[in-house]
């Protein structure tokens, strides 16, 4: 299934319209233990062997928090320029899906622990840009899927999926942006610098490594387009789990495109989550 997009050059698609980014990080942080058992965090065991009734979420079983995956988030918050919330709670964000053996995500809605922060980046020309954060909230990772039998590993074709629980309940951190509005051009470079100088940020509070190529930290893209002169946001595009600090500014470039070539030619923006290609540097549906 290939299908074509049209594109407009950068330039032009700047000419006529305001890129606002949404970006939205995930990292996954460096406790021995997972957040709600005592499970083991460590890469490469075999499959299943670090997993109790907790992270497998058999009925009765009772979580338990990891401070230090409390103090970690608080680290983060207070690097972020946040406030952090005198108490806060997780919530259960309902959906099935097979790697996540609860059906459940438990995560933090509208308490979470940190919120209104700042982050300034500053750009390989030396001009600094301030991003505004939104929140950064304490939640977990999923399990692993691997589907077996197809040609290219993804779910269509394959024969069957195994399933890898080693994953679930890891920690992670969420860190959403606000809006990220004014930077025009130099948008894909923004969302470049804001990754790079939060990845310092996070090795220098020695909460994760947060090695991208590794899934320690990935990062999803929002983007839409705004006709020039206007102030009501464009429907957003969210370009999910692109996992370099290049990947990033190229999949903001190539969205800003995309969004002008349909929004010039009269159509209208769908509202998705897109999957980044890194060898042709485009995004699919
Ligand atoms: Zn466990």
């Amino acid at each position: 299934m290939t299908t074509t997009t049209d594109l407009v050059s950068y330039e032009d698609a700047l000419a006529s319209y305001d890129p606002v980014m949404g970006l939205e990080v995930h990292v996954e942080l460096g406790t021995a233990t997972k957040m709600f058992c005592g499970c083991s965090t460590a890469l490469g065991a075999d499959p299943n062997t670090q997993t109790c009734p907790v992270c497998l979420g058999l009925p009765g079983a009772l979580p338990v928090v990891n401070a230090t995956g409390v103090e970690s988030a608080i680290k983060i918050g207070l690097a972020l320029n946040c406030e952090i919330a005198e108490w806060c709670r997780f919530a259960r964000k309902n959906y099935f899906y097979p790697d996540m053996p609860k059906n459940f995500q438990t995560s933090q809605y509208d308490e979470p622990i940190a919120f209104n922060g700042y982050l300034d980046v500053q750009m390989e020309d030396g001009e600094v840009f301030r991003v505004e954060i939104e929140r950064a909230h304490m939640e977990e990772d999923t399990g692993k899927s691997t589907h077996v039998g197809g040609a290219t590993g993804r779910i269509h074709g394959a024969s069957h999926s195994l399933l890898d629980y080693n994953r679930a309940g890891i920690p992670l951190i969420e860190i959403v942006t606000k809006p990220i509005t004014g930077a025009g051009e130099r948008a894909p470079e923004v969302a470049r610098a804001y990754v790079r100088e939060l990845r310092e940020l996070i090795r220098a509070l020695g909460v994760s490594e947060a090695r991208m190529e590794m899934g320690q930290m990935r990062c999803d893209v929002n983007l839409s387009l705004m006709p020039k002169g206007a102030d009501k946001f464009g429907t957003r595009s969210e370009t999910k789990n692109v996992n370099s600090l290049r990947s990033v500014e190229r999949a903001a470039r190539f969205e800003i495109q995309r969004h002008a070539a349909v929004l010039s030619s009269g159509g209208t923006i769908v509202q998705e989550t897109r999957h980044f290609h890194e060898d042709t540097g485009s995004t699919i549906s």
